[in-house]
């Protein structure tokens, strides 16, 4: 027998809440927020054909999508609660759901956040998650506090992610390892959670990389009335991507999209403290450059002098 929409959230999507006052089975979910915290709400949708390709292993799809939203959580230095699942798909492939599930409730469970609901319809596949989390109230980390003199970080590596989407598109060639690596850069992205709270005290602004480095720097740039200095040779990245020519190198690093790493901002005198965060969580963050007065962003190459990046603008769905 075929399994239907209640049989499937029954046998994948629920589990007894941890945190949520009620859980999965009722017209809403319950949450009780900590006296003194906001809550930080965010969405975002994964389009088969836009967001990923049909070769994503089920399992990486399902911690991908639950990780692009956590990340959005770590953006502003909220500590995840729970989150609701809105699942479209053309039909109830069981192996598909069966990885789907698995790979969404480890993100869940090493992150400790409550699947608290959400929505099951046949149409074509599509994942739509929302996150809840909290952040102490007026602590939440904005992309619109960077000031002229701060530094710019950056966590993680960049670019892989979008080496591996050239290399599915038969745009560049990679032997059968490095492959493997920047793949999982693509499908397996660590939200960085601890990171982000830990940077709640330190950082000015915060924002998440999921556009490409310039196009959501750009963003913080426009929220904070600033402009930005970036040192080409700082950019931190792995040694497949070093193995690059120079024209894909600059395109991943500059306008990668799907990195899901921290790009913040923080005063000059809290280089040690950034350091510290970084290590206490176990997590690289590299100085990438500064915040000026004004001027958009300036992209400085090994010589000091200012790169023409005219071309890497901001992805939008509706234009690229
Ligand atoms: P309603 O018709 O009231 O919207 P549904 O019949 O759609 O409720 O869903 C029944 C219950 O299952 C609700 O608690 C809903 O939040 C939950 N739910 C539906 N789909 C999912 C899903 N994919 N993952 C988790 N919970 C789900
Ligand atoms: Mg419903």
């Amino acid at each position: 027998m075929s399994v239907g929409e209640f049989d499937l959230i029954a046998r994948w999507f629920t589990r007894p809440a941890r945190r949520a006052v009620l859980g999965v089975g009722d017209d809403c979910a319950l949450l009780l927020p900590a006296p003194g915290m906001q809550l930080a709400i965010s969405s975002d949708m994964l389009v088969e054909g836009r967001h990923f390709l049909p070769t994503v292993p089920p399992e990486r799809l399902g911690h991908k999508a639950l990780a692009v939203n956590l990340s959005d959580l770590a953006a502003c230095g909220a500590r995840p609660v729970a989150f609701t699942l809105a699942l479209s798909m053309p039909r109830v492939d069981e192996a598909f759901v069966e990885g789907f599930a698995r790979g969404m409730w480890a993100l869940a469970d090493a992150q400790g956040v409550d699947l608290v609901g959400g929505d099951t319809t046949a149409g074509p596949l599509n994942i739509c998650i929302t996150v809840i989390g909290e952040v102490p109230a007026g602590q939440a980390l904005l992309r619109s506090g960077a000031h002229s003199g701060d530094e710019l970080w950056v966590s993680g590596a960049l670019g892989d992610a979008r080496l591996a989407l050239e290399a599915f598109r038969n745009h560049v060639t990679l032997g059968a390892e490095p492959f493997a690596q920047v793949r999982a850069a693509m499908e397996c992205p660590q939200p960085r959670v601890a990171l982000g709270q830990a940077l709640r005290d330190i950082a000015t602004s915060a924002i998440d990389l999921s556009d490409g480095l310039l196009g959501d720097l750009a963003h913080v740039l426009e929220r904070s009335g600033v402009g930005a200095d970036v040192e080409l040779a700082r950019l931190p990245h792995s040694e497949v991507l070093a193995a690059q020519p120079e024209a894909m190198r600059h395109e991943c690093l500059l306008a990668g999209g799907d990195d899901y790493e921290l790009l913040f901002t923080a005063p000059a005198a809290a280089q040690d403290a950034v350091r510290a965060a970084g290590r206490a969580t176990a997590t690289r963050v590299t100085k990438i450059g500064r915040i000026v007065e004004r001027g958009g962003v300036t992209v400085l190459d090994t010589h000091g002098r200012p790169l023409d990046c005219s071309a890497y603008g901001a992805f939008d769905h509706f234009r690229s």
